[in-house]
């Protein structure tokens, strides 16, 4: 007998865990067998007495989210080996050992095999994000599992899940160190250096899933004015300048994005003068800047948080894009991006099109671009997939 209650599915419901989709959703539950409280970990079972998995409960659409289709011992042990599974996938792809890239996503959720849990590494620092109550009642067991998989290579672990964790989940969480304590940080992605600053930053501290995409960007900058609106830790604009662009403006709403963004240049190419940051909204800014850019980058933050807000985020795509599309320089390029996981590669794509139609210019797509290997997608649980981003070419 499990000491863990016991959730049976509804006859026929079993058919996505069979294929190792780690969500179960509450609409498929017949009954559960014990008490549960948010958090707690639950033994999924089909319902003709077949076990299926075992995961953390949530009050909410998705009761259940499956960390194992095993019937394992959620230990200490186990814990260490999704870490090592997670590290092993990084190294392969030469994430640990890369010159110059102190920064990586470590776990990314499902597509870790993780779900409800994020964490970034920063030169030392493990950033620790739960989005589940149950992966954050276990933070301390992650932690001596995180310690016991990166050995001498780990200085610290900030938990930073106040802000993540379900608003209506019934815990206080407070943001703090679980081991160490190591204040703002400098990171290198690439060769470029950053001030991260878990404590106060957006997210775990910097957004490291861009890291591909701004290589790729460096490539196109040579001799280019270019626009990086939405640009945060500056993070697109050090790129541009690495690939030899003419003249970089940066613009965030937040004061404090561009403060971040004008230390991290001056880290980087001090007392360099193609560079510029302006605290300001995107669409004042691009109100009336026409001709004046051959390379804009917009990565703005996700429109869609939920499924009912989809249409209107929509709608900011297309408004957003055609004002870049119609004002970008004659031979221009841009790098557009969406972050929104209810926004599909589709639906992003339409809009773009919407944009480009309004501003009926010949527009030809050079790259469909999407997240790094450190940021995995779980082929069974495509829900994985959230960043989207298209390059075009504007005639
Ligand atoms: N491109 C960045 C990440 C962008 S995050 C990188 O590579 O790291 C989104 C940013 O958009 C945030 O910094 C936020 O402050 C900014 N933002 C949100 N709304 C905005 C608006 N209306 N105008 C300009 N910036 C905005």
């Amino acid at each position: 007998m499990s000491k863990f209650s016991k959730v049976v599915l509804k006859k026929g419901k079993e058919e996505s865990i069979r294929r190792f989709h780690p969500w179960i959703f509450s609409g498929a539950i017949d009954r559960i067998e014990g008490p549960v409280e948010e958090g707690d970990i639950v033994t999924v079972y089909a319902s003709d007495d077949r076990f299926l998995g075992i995961g953390h409960s949530a009050i909410g659409s998705i009761a259940v989210r499956l960390f194992s289709f095993q019937d394992i011992e959620p230990d200490l042990k186990f814990w260490c080996s999704k870490f090592q599974s997670a590290l092993d996938l990084r190294q392969r792809i030469g994430l640990i050992t890369r010159k110059k890239t102190n920064v990586f996503r470590l776990i990314h959720g499902e597509g870790d095999g993780m779900p409800g849990l994020i964490v970034d590494f920063y030169n030392g620092t493990a950033v620790i994000q739960a989005h589940t109550v149950g992966m954050w009642i276990i933070r301390d067991l992650l932690a001596e599992a995180l310690k016991s998989v990166l050995g001498v290579r780990l200085k610290a672990i900030y938990d930073k899940s106040a802000k993540t964790l379900p608003f209506k989940a019934a815990v206080e969480p407070k943001d703090g160190y679980l081991f160490g304590k190591q204040g703002k940080t400098e990171v290198m992605e690439d060769g470029n250096r950053f001030i991260v600053d878990w404590e106060e930053g957006q997210k775990t501290g910097f957004f490291v899933d861009q890291r591909e995409n701004r290589k790729l960007l460096s490539e196109y900058a040579a001799g280019k004015d270019v626009l990086n609106m939405f640009c945060y830790t500056g993070g697109f604009s050090f790129s541009a300048m690495q690939g030899g662009a003419n003249l970089v403006h940066s613009v965030d709403s937040s004061a404090k994005a561009i403060e971040l963004t004008n230390k991290n240049v001056e880290l980087n190419f001090p007392g360099d003068k193609r560079h510029e940051a302006f605290a300001a909204d995107a669409f004042d800014f691009m109100k009336d800047m026409n001709n004046k850019y051959d390379l804009i980058i917009l990565d703005p933050p996700a429109f869609a948080k939920h499924k009912n807000a989809l249409g209107q985020a929509l709608q900011g795509y297309k408004r957003l894009n055609s004002r870049a599309l119609q004002q970008i320089r004659p031979g221009g390029i841009l790098f557009t991006f969406s972050c929104s996981q209810v926004v599909s590669k589709t639906n992003f794509r339409e809009a773009i099109f919407s944009a480009a139609a309004i501003s009926k210019r010949n527009i030809r797509i050079l790259h469909q671009l999407s997240q790094p290997g450190d940021h995995p997608i779980n082929i069974y649980h495509p829900e994985g997939e959230y960043l989207k981003g298209l390059v075009v070419y504007v005639e």
